[in-house]
């Protein structure tokens, strides 16, 4: 099989001041394709090297994708190198020039000399414009073979790759790639029970993930769909979703279609479940608000009995049942939502770090469940609890 090859470039890359994202994004967006990625490079800003590496990339692949180094200042070499790597001149276009400046004046500011350099690609390169930055990207197409050139930051990029992509006529792999998600059950768990159709047709992953774990086939349409279903069917109430989904996007359109309405009342997860909820365009709509009520005064305050607290503890089903309701009190919402836990590093009420209760609160119920983490680690922990929530949520729901 051709394969593709993707190029980090920056120095803050290697030191891991910023954490290469693109190149893992791009092979993924590679993924329909029949090309094999077997790797993805990093490489620092630096002339001689960058050029080294365009030189031997190129000699022998189908697709080369460079994501990083087009901005104006002195350490942003990507087109120099890569142009002198594959032996070709670069000549300034006087019209992209003249857009450049133009992008400038719109913006009030006014163009430096620096940004020259903005306008200069091989000739026979094709410009990708760039509607959200100064920066275009540069197209090469060479002997059925293509060299992309794409800025760095991805809100950049995204827009120029996707517009090109189905323009390089690159070979379709006639495979789909399918997921389904879970949240509840571990890796183990999950293998005991699907063992036997683990790698039945197609080729199988599983990951896991703050938001639970995902199972992949990758394969044959049909085959790929048969997998699904019967991993789905195995795991039953565990799974929420499949595909592209999402939970924050799975609730709040089940509660749009309805016109419910939903609140949050926050401990150990310290907001991080009203940002997963306004994560979704749109969610206004449904989520009124939360508030996080860290402290057992501000519980209290918020709207939890005090005799919750003192008869059964901050870390308890019932005080989470309580801070739903409260929640849902306080916002006049349809549901309230809640979570209360230990995130670490010490034990609370003898409770062990991982403890974490999860509340919700409707029209007829008032429910709390409970979950048994791992002592992941802080962050870890109030990451996946903040999907708990949102799980346990929508597995009342369904
Ligand atoms: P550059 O085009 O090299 O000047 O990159 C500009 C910005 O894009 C950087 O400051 C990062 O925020 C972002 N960026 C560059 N390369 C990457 C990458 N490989 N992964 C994620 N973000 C990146
Ligand atoms: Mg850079």
């Amino acid at each position: 099989m051709e394969t593709a090859e993707i190029v980090g470039v920056g120095s803050e890359l290697i030191r891991g001041e910023t954490l290469d994202t693109n190149t893992a994004e791009v092979a993924r967006s590679l993924r329909p394709y029949a090309l094999e990625i077997w790797r993805t490079f990093r490489v620092a800003d630096d002339v001689e090297r960058l050029a080294r590496t365009a030189r031997e990339l190129w000699s022998k692949t189908r697709l080369l994708v460079f994501l990083g180094g087009l901005g104006p200042t002195p350490d942003d070499v990507t087109t120099e190198a890569v142009a002198r790597g594959l032996g070709l001149e670069l000549e300034e276009d006087p019209e992209m020039l003249a857009q450049i400046a133009a992008r400038f004046e719109r913006m009030g500011r006014r163009m430096t000399g620096r940004n020259r350099k903005q306008a200069r690609k091989p000739a026979a390169a094709r410009w990708l414009a760039n509607p959200r930055g100064t920066a275009p990207g540069w197209w090469l197409r060479e002997g059925g073979r293509d060299l992309v050139v794409l800025p760095g930051p991805p809100d950049e990029w995204r827009p120029m790759w996707e517009s090109l992509l189905p323009q390089l006529g690159l070979p379709h792999s006639g495979f789909v790639r399918r997921a389904v998600k879970t949240f509840g059950l571990g890796e183990s768990q999950i293998m005991e029970l699907i063992a036997d159709v683990w790698d039945r047709g197609v080729t199988s992953g599983i990951y896991a993930h703050p938001d639970g774990v995902h199972l992949t086939a990758e394969g044959e349409p049909r085959a790929v769909d048969g997998w699904i279903a019967a991993v789905a069917e195995r795991l039953r109430d565990h799974v929420w979703g499949y595909d592209e989904d999402t939970l924050p996007a799975l609730v709040q359109a089940w509660l749009q279609e309805r016109g419910a309405t939903i609140a949050t009342m926050e401990s150990l997860t310290g907001g991080l479940l009203a940002g997963l909820l306004t994560d979704v365009p749109g969610s206004s709509k449904s989520f009124l608000g939360g508030v996080v009520s860290y402290s057992m005064g501000a519980k209290a305050r918020f709207g939890v009995p005090a005799e919750t607290l003192t008869a059964h503890g901050v870390v308890s089903g019932e005080t989470a049942a309580a801070m739903a309701g409260a929640a849902r009190e306080l916002l006049g919402t349809t549901y309230g939502l809640a979570t209360t836990g230990v995130a670490g590093p010490d034990e609370l009420e003898n409770k062990p770090v991982g403890t974490v209760y999860v509340g919700v609160a409707g029209p007829d119920r008032v429910e709390a469940r409970l979950y048994r983490f791992p002592p992941l680690g802080r962050e870890a922990l109030r990451q996946r609890s903040a999907f708990a929530a949102l799980a346990y949520f929508w597995s009342l729901q369904r």
